[in-house]
This record gives C-alpha cells, structure tokens and sequence, in this order.
C-alpha cells in the first residue's frame, strides 16, 4: 500500500490553503488531499458572505486577517489571478452605548496607524436614506433596536470571490503535484502501536501509539502525518479519538433580495464611501444584521449571526428558514431600512459555523502524528492564507510562521496547550 508523506481531510478553503503551504515549502512530498464532496470548497466555504475586514483589536485577529488580505491583493494584482476583490469597506452602526464602548478601542486603534472614518446620524440618513432614530417607535422599542447614532467606515475591508479562490488555491496545489481525491470519505482515524505486537485490539495504553492513516469509503490510506480540516465536521473524526479539538458546528443562514425598486437600485449604488460606487458591508446597531451588497446580482444578502438559543448541531444540507427572515431579519432591517418595505428574498442558502467555543479564533494543533486545523468561526476565508501558513509551518517543525508581509507569529499561539490569543473587542 502507498504511504503518502501527509493525508489532509477536508478540501475546503483551510484544507487548501494548508497543503497549497506545505507543498510550496515541500515540493517533495507526496501528499493526497480527500473530500467526501464532488469538488473543492462545496461546504461552509461555497456558503460564506465572502466578506473581508483588516481592522481587529486582536493582534492574532489583525495578523491573521491583513496578511491574508495583503496576500490575495498580491495574487490578484501581481500575479493577475482575478479574485474579483472589491475594496467596498464595512460600515459599522453603533447605537450611543455600544459607540461609547467602542471609541477607546477604535481611539487606540488610531493612534497604531489603522484608518476609520465617523459618520453622525444626520449624515447616516442623508446618505443611506435610513431611520436612525426609533424614540416615537413602540414596535421598535419593543423590538429592543438601537438607534443608528453613529456610522464608522473601515475602508481597508470587502469582497472577494471565494470561488476563484478555491481554484487558485486547488490549481497552484495540483500544480506542484499534489494529489486530491474526491468522494472519498474519512470513516475514522487510523491509530497503530510504533511497535506492533499482533495482540488482539492492540494499541493498549502501555504501547506508544499514532495516528497513521483514514479508512474511507475507498479504502485505507496510509500517511506518515495525517490532517483533519474538515471544518464542522471535525470532531465527528476526532471524538473517537478522545482528541477535543473545542470545535463546534451552528447554523448561519443568507437571505437574497433584488434591489428591483428605484430606492434599492439606489441603495445598492450608494456613492461617497468606497471607489466602487457601491454601499459598504453594513452591520446595523442592535441587533447587527448584515447587509451585504452583490454586485453582479443587482442584489443584496442578508445575514443575521443568532446566537442563543441557536443549537450546535451538524446537518449535511443546512436548509435557510423562511420564519428566521420574514420574522426576524425583514423586521429589524425594516425598520432602518424603509426601501425594504414589502422585500421578499428571491434566494436564500445556509450553511455551518466552525466555532471554536475557546476564543472563536483558529486552532492549530499537533497530537501523535495527527494536525487538527480549523475553528475558523465565521471569519475562514478572511484568514485562510494566514492559517495555511501557520498549519504548514507546524508541520515543518519551526516554532514561527512567517505570514505574507513577512511577520511572525508563534505557532503555539494558535495551539491548545500554550494557546495564546488576545480576545477581539471589535465584534461584529
Ligand atoms: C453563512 C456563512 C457566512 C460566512 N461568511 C463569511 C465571511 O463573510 N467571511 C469569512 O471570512 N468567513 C465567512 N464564513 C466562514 C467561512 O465560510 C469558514 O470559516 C470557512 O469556509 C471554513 O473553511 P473550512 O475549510 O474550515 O471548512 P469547510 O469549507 O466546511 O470545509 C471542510 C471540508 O471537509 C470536508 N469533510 C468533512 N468531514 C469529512 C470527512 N469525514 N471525509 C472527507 N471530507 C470531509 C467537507 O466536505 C468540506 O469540504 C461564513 C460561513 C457561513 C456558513
């Protein structure tokens, strides 16, 4: 039977980015990427927003996320790899105790170099034809909806077409010889004793064991390191191992609606923020529905992250609920947005959250010959580069990845057993 160098569970955008890093760093090494689906990126990467921002509180968030930024902006604009990356920004709208909050952070943030710009509420009206204000609104008092008090603009945020990405990603990997294999399914992990005695049932405790390999619906594959990035799916592979990886699946949902009116067309292309021409990623106070614009659908997507009492559970086809738009996102958005009025979605998918119940920020880790990388929680694509990087610098064996720009960061940081990871004030 073949033995591969490294065996990668999961052709999503983590498990790509991964083996696009190990391969460039290890051209000689035979390693087979497999997926259960028929194509790369076909779970929560085919169902993200694909939406990007540069501005965290979070050192490990900001490195993560500006160097990969900086990294698809080099693909795109150095090696004329279209990404389709669209500079739009994220417009954030803070009702007065959340600005409150916010200001010293952002304050901070300034004086580091990062830009914003502020927005007051007659300026948000004007510009966005929104309601800021809910003081003679009941319905809106009851809804507990916070005014639109002031905007921040991020500019270094946007959009990117996660498609194109994939295939980047899959191409240069394939490229440089790789392997990938779809329809192939990880049934379970494969652990073997470093020195088999045939005991029946062996490896006992007192036998020094590894993973080496997966049994798949095609039959085992052996491999010297094997990677389990199978993003929601993860501990379904690890939980028989007894390996806790911390990473949990949840629902998130996108609502489509044609900006078909006059108003929405308008909307759509707001000018005065970006180059584009177009409205920002907008996230609206409280609750933070998202709005983002789709360009090339004359539309726009809209989200809601729901949390309580939102289960985690894994679901193979995740189905979007008509209730959580027509009673959920329709009212709250609304009620700032009045060129939504009567809007129905002519499209909708969903899709699963990662979540690393930890810090909600990656993990990276390496036990008895098994890498578990993932927990990208809602930010995947957005860190993808960065997390490649890091995953394939533990399997290099340095204790530091050296991300696109050229700064470091400590493998470990990413790890469990000396994680270290500042917590985000900047949530969305
Ligand atoms: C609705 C929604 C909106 C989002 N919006 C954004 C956004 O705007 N910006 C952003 O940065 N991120 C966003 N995200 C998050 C982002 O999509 C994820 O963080 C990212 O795609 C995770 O990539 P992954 O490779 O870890 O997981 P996945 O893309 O889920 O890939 C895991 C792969 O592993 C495979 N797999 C699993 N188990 C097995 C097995 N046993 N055998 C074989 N194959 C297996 C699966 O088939 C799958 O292809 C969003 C996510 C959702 C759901």
């Amino acid at each position: 039977m073949v033995e591969y160098d490294a065996v990668i569970v999961g052709a999503g955008i983590l498990g790509l980015s991964t083996v696009y890093h190990i391969k460039k760093r290890h051209p000689n090494k035979e390693i087979l990427v497999i997926d259960k689906l028929n194509a790369a990126g076909q779970a929560a990467t085919a169902k993200s927003a694909a939406a990007f921002r540069c501005l965290f509180s979070s050192k490990t968030n900001f490195l993560l996320a500006d160097s990969s930024a900086e990294f698809y902006r080099y693909v795109q604009e150095d090696l004329n790899v279209d990404l389709k990356m669209r500079w739009v920004g994220y417009l954030w709208l803070f009702n007065e105790e959340n600005y409150e909050k916010t200001l010293p952070v952002l304050r901070d943030l300034y004086k580091k170099g990062f830009t914003y710009e502020e927005y007051n509420s007659d300026e948000l009206a004007e510009k966005l034809g929104i309601r800021t204000n809910f003081v003679d609104d009941e319905e809106a008092q009851l809804m507990g909806l916070g005014n639109a008090y002031k905007g921040i603009f991020i500019p270094k945020a946007g959009l990117i077409d996660v498609d194109l990405l994939v295939k980047f990603y899959e191409s240069e990997f394939l490229r440089l010889g790789g392997k990938i294999q779809y329809v192939t399914k990880a049934e379970s992990v494969v652990v073997e004793p470093g020195e088999p005695l045939e005991i029946p049932g062996e490896p006992y405790f007192w036998q020094d064991a590894n993973v080496v390999g997966v049994n798949t619906n095609k039959g085992t594959i052996k491999a010297k390191k094997t990677m389990i990035v199978g993003g929601a799916w993860s501990s379904q592979l690890l939980d028989s191992l007894g390996v806790e990886c911390h990473i949990k699946p949840k629902k998130r949902q996108i609502f489509s609606v044609k900006a078909n009116t006059d108003a929405l067309g308008k909307l759509l292309f707001t000018k005065g923020f970006n180059d584009v021409g177009c409205l920002p990623f907008t996230i609206l106070p409280n609750p933070s529905v998202l709005i983002r614009p789709v360009l090339e659908e004359n539309a726009f997507w809209l989200g809601y992250a729901d949390e309580f009492p939102r289960a985690f559970k894994l679901e193979e086809d995740s189905q979007p609920e008509e209730n959580f738009y027509q009673y959920g996102i329709y009212q709250v958005l609304v009620k700032y947005f009045p060129q939504f009025f009567g809007c129905h979605p002519f499209s909708a998918f969903a899709g699963l959250y990662a979540i690393n119940t930890l810090d909600s920020q990656p993990v990276i880790f390496e036990e008895n010959r098994l890498m578990v990388v993932g927990g990208a929680s809602g930010s995947g694509i957005m860190k993808a580069d960065a997390i490649g990087r890091i995953a394939a610098a533990l399997y290099s064996g340095d204790e530091y990845a050296v991300l696109h720009g050229g700064k470091a960061i400590k493998v470990s940081d990413l790890g469990l057993k000396n994680r270290l990871v500042e917590p985000e004030k900047l949530i969305i």
